[in-house]
């Protein structure tokens, strides 16, 4: 188990929320909001109170893959009320906008939107509030580790050399700021076909195991490829809900294990 709050960064901690976790990635399109739905949905299952913040300001998928729609309220104005899906509390800046519809926004209105989402949501007593991150290392990564008491950063990545290239340059942007690294995650590491059970390293193999060997990072999970995976986050019931027990949940519910 990660040490809790062994070098926490950041000045300011959310009242109620115990442990702050970000779910980053390089490069975009490697999984890092399948596996934050997934992992947010294992958590709660365990009995964990856990909810999920989707910072991912240019493609927020979360109320997508946890089939959450409407607006969230503002009773008094001031504070958002959270929605709940799979015993998950969350709140999506794709909330706020409406879906189809281009977020253009510039840095400083971003972290305005970051920053509203954390201190004016009413997140209530959480155990861990886990961040889907946009992509890279761009503004809304740095704020979040530079305004908010973050205890850990968990790297997604493809075992592909591109993908590995920018997982090591998100995973300095967090040593610099003074943010603890969980370890990295392989997603899509083997393709299992739903057919006939064949196993193939589509994106190679290893490449992710050997990149922590390398920076002296863990490796938390290595996640397979697999249709029902993509499936169920379509439907807008993550996996790790839609068949708990089965063999496609089994990587993200031993992960939420090791937080
Ligand atoms: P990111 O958040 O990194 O942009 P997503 O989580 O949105 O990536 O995933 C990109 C696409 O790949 C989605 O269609 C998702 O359903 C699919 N996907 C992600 N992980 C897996 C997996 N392990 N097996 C099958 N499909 C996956």
């Amino acid at each position: 188990k990660p040490a809790r709050r062994a070098a926490p960064s950041g000045p300011e901690p959310i009242p109620g929320v115990d442990r702050l976790v970000a779910i980053a990635s390089g490069k975009g399109g490697v999984g890092k909001s399948t596996l934050s739905s997934n992992l947010a949905c294992a958590l709660a299952a365990e009995g964990r109170r856990v909810g999920l913040l989707d910072a991912d300001v240019y493609g927020p998928s979360q109320p997508r893959m946890l089939g959450v729609t409407g607006r969230p309220a503002s009773p008094d104005g001031k504070t958002i009320l959270p929605m709940r899906s799979f015993d998950v509390t969350m709140m999506s800046i794709g909330l706020m906008v409406n879906e189809g519809q281009a977020v253009i926004w510039r840095g400083p209105m971003l972290m305005g939107a970051l920053q509203q989402m954390l201190m004016q949501v009413r997140w209530g007593e959480l155990d861990i509030l886990l961040v889907d991150l946009p992509p890279g290392t761009g503004d809304v990564s740095m704020t979040l580790a530079q305004k908010a008491r973050l205890d850990g950063a968990i790297i997604v990545s493809t075992p592909q050399d591109v993908a590995l290239l920018d997982a090591r340059k998100s995973i300095d942007m967090f040593k610099q700021l003074k943010t603890p690294i969980y370890g990295m995650v392989e997603n899509m590491s083997t393709h299992i076909c739903s057919n006939c059970g064949h196993e193939e390293h589509v994106f190679g193999h290893g490449g992710v195991a050997r990149e922590c060997e390398t920076l002296g990072v863990p490796l938390l999970a290595e996640i397979p490829l697999h249709l029902d995976i993509r499936t169920a986050s379509d439907a807008g019931r993550p996996i790790v809900a839609a068949d708990p027990e089965g063999a496609q949940a089994r990587s993200y519910r031993d992960l939420s294990r090791r937080l």
